[in-house]
């Protein structure tokens, strides 16, 4: 958790260096005239460094976009980009499953504890008979011969162990002293369970066991006594962990994350720096950090991906050796903190094309649907050229529709669609209504249309912009200037109005984009698609005596009902008395009756039978009809 700490704290700083920087850039007068506010950059706040409150990627700015243009700052833009840390770089060592160095007993531990995560190693935790390979650990006591030396035979070594090695997580092992003597031998385990300092287990004198705590090292130390005296002691680090998933066991546990990529098995490509994206999903069915996923090409860990939970991992295929294609490996693990994991491996060709010829086409299409005009453009198709940006697609597609774009950056480095312009393009722009209603309640600073005939960053709100996502449903993490795109690929540029919010994405900005994390929709393609997130609960509103009642489950982010039953109403009053007058003098007299559930209100007349009871007929009146409320006097 220290490390979530360390990482929520570099991406403030992040933060705090890229509003430093965009300030110091718009106090240049370089942006736009009409943003009468900073921009805030929400994808800081969605990249990975806090997986948690990332359940979409939304990226009103793609990453290394929304940086100013270098030549305006003193950073370039790789420099203030969110990227995950180089933490990432450790991550085999503080997520795998090594055994941390014994230390304290040098020189004792026997010759296992050198490679603690080989297989010979973990084979066989709890079975000492047969891998004792002279378990014994030597103790140096000056004068004595090999024969009467005193020695600890035991299997105890420092390792890991995985659950499924162990029966009810008990480790059987063996410890005891040859050519003791007088001397006694005492076991201690150490573990979350035992109080301090652990505790000395009880054995037959050879024999032990010892219940083993998960996700932790559990701590053996053997102590050679005499008497009340320890004149030797030496500890075992024994590390107790869920297994991982691999090439034999591709998953592992009762709920293995699912993992998504858009690799497939035996895909040939032709794409030099293919970006690969990867989901992992554990079976509560929240997002799996990178920290928790590894991804290798041929072996080697590929790291610092970016977006997220749909991670893009850069991949970079080499020129082939010989020929003009190349087979790679490519395999991702991924794993929860219950102990479940999961691996898949791809094999991938790459068919090597050379810088600038065409290595496929692409199709850029062009949506400002949250302002009402839906696809400005027809799909528009590009030839992709190997180790091209993507960036280049989108100006082509614009230059070809008649759009002016106004960008930060070059098309190689660092770019960053700020605007787009044509005449009178936006002249019936206009907000749906719906998409209006949530980004009044999600406070955003409005800031107003700049003009009638472009659309950009910071129009109408403090989170607008032009977004772009390769597939149209994740928005890409990183900026189209590191995107290259593949063959077959679908670039959407659309413009948000709310950080991507209104593009269905999640932002947990802890209020810095908008009192919402989630427009619980988007607006598309023309259209607009509901994205509520039903709780599946059946939650009853009890029908009354004139109101329908319901079954209904509730939206857990934004509270909107789903009707699934309408109870009909009982029609059945619960009248009770609340006002009555007798009859008295020849007037008729009343009873007002009152419904407790609904208020409804009925009177009853209780005729006048006088002395002679000569009116007997009036006591028929109906409620619809009450007889004249007799005056007071
Ligand atoms: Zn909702
Ligand atoms: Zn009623």
């Amino acid at each position: 958790m220290n490390k979530k700490n360390i990482l929520l704290r570099i991406t403030a700083m992040m933060m705090a260096v890229i509003l430093i920087c965009s300030f110091v850039w718009m106090g240049l007068g370089l942006t736009h005239e009409t943003s009468p506010s900073l921009p805030q950059l929400p994808q800081e706040e969605i990249q990975p460094e806090s997986p948690a409150a990332n359940m979409d990627s939304t990226v009103p700015n793609p990453t290394d976009e929304t940086t100013p243009p270098p030549e305006e700052t003193t950073e370039p833009p790789e420099e203030t980009q969110p990227e995950p840390p180089e933490e990432d770089d450790e991550l085999p060592v503080q997520t795998s499953e090594e055994t941390t160095p014994t230390t304290g007993d040098s020189g004792e531990t026997s010759e296992q504890d050198k490679d603690p995560d080989s297989p010979e190693n973990n084979t066989d935790p709890g079975n000492g008979e047969t891998d004792n390979n002279g378990g014994g650990t030597d103790i140096p006591t000056a004068g004595e011969t090999d024969e009467t030396k005193l020695q600890i035979i035991t299997d105890l070594s420092s390792r890991t162990i995985t659950f499924d090695q162990l029966e009810n997580d008990t480790l059987p092992f063996y410890a005891y002293l040859i050519n003791g003597g007088k001397k006694t031998l005492k076991v201690k385990l150490k573990n979350s369970a035992t109080p301090q300092n652990g505790q000395y287990l009880v054995g037959d004198g050879q024999n032990y066991s010892a219940t083993l705590q998960k996700k932790e090292i559990n701590y053996f130390t053997l102590y050679v006594k005499d008497g009340n005296t320890t004149v030797h002691e030496v500890t075992y680090r024994i590390r107790y962990m869920a297994q991982k998933a691999d090439e034999n066991n591709p998953t592992i546990g009762e709920h293995p994350p699912t993992i998504e990529t858009n690799l497939t098995e035996g895909m040939e490509h032709s794409t030099r720096n293919l970006t690969m994206t990867v989901r992992a999903t554990d079976y509560h069915g929240k997002s799996i950090p990178y920290s928790n996923i590894d991804v290798r090409m041929d072996g080697k860990q590929v790291t610092n991906p970016t977006g997220g939970p749909l991670y893009e991992y850069q991949l970079y295929f080499p020129n082939p050796e010989v020929g003009d294609e190349s087979h790679h490996y490519i395999t991702i693990t991924a794993w929860d903190t219950e102990g479940n994991s999961a691996y898949i491996g791809y094999n991938v060709i790459y068919h090597m094309i050379d810088t600038g010829d065409v290595i496929g086409t692409a199709t850029i299409i062009l949506d400002a649907t949250t302002v009402g005009l839906g696809r400005l453009e027809a799909p528009f198709t590009y030839k992709i050229k190997q180790d091209e940006p993507a960036s280049y697609a989108v100006l082509a597609m614009l230059k070809e529709c008649g759009y002016e774009a106004v960008y930060a950056g070059t098309p190689d480095t660092g770019f960053y669609l700020k605007r787009i312009s044509r005449g009178g393009f936006m002249d019936y722009a206009s907000i749906p209504d719906n998409l209006w209603q949530k980004i009044q309640q999600d406070g955003l600073n409005l800031t107003g249309q700049s003009s009638g005939d472009s659309l950009g960053e910071f129009d109408y709100t403090q989170g607008s912009g032009w977004v772009y996502s390769i597939g149209g449903t994740d928005y890409a993490g990183k900026g189209l200037s590191n995107y290259y795109l593949s063959n077959g690929d679908t670039l959407y540029l659309r413009f948000t109005l709310a950080y991507g919010k209104d593009l269905g994405s999640h932002v947990d900005g802890n209020g810095n984009f908008g009192h919402l994390t989630s427009y619980c929709g988007k607006w598309i393609d023309g259209g607009y698609i509901p994205m509520h997130r039903w709780d599946g609960q059946r939650h009853t509103e009890e029908a009354t005596c004139d109101k329908d009642g319901q079954v209904y489950e509730l939206c857990t982010v934004c509270g909107e009902k789903n009707v699934l039953e309408t109870i009909p109403a009982t029609g059945e009053h619960h009248f009770e008395i609340v006002e009555q007058l007798d009859p008295a003098d020849g007037n008729d007299g009343w009873i007002l009756y009152r419904c407790t559930q609904c208020g409804a209100e009925k009177k009853e007349v209780i005729p006048w039978k006088g002395e002679e009871e000569s009116e007997e007929s009036e006591g028929s009146e109906g409620e619809s009809n009450p007889p004249d409320v007799p005056e007071e006097s």
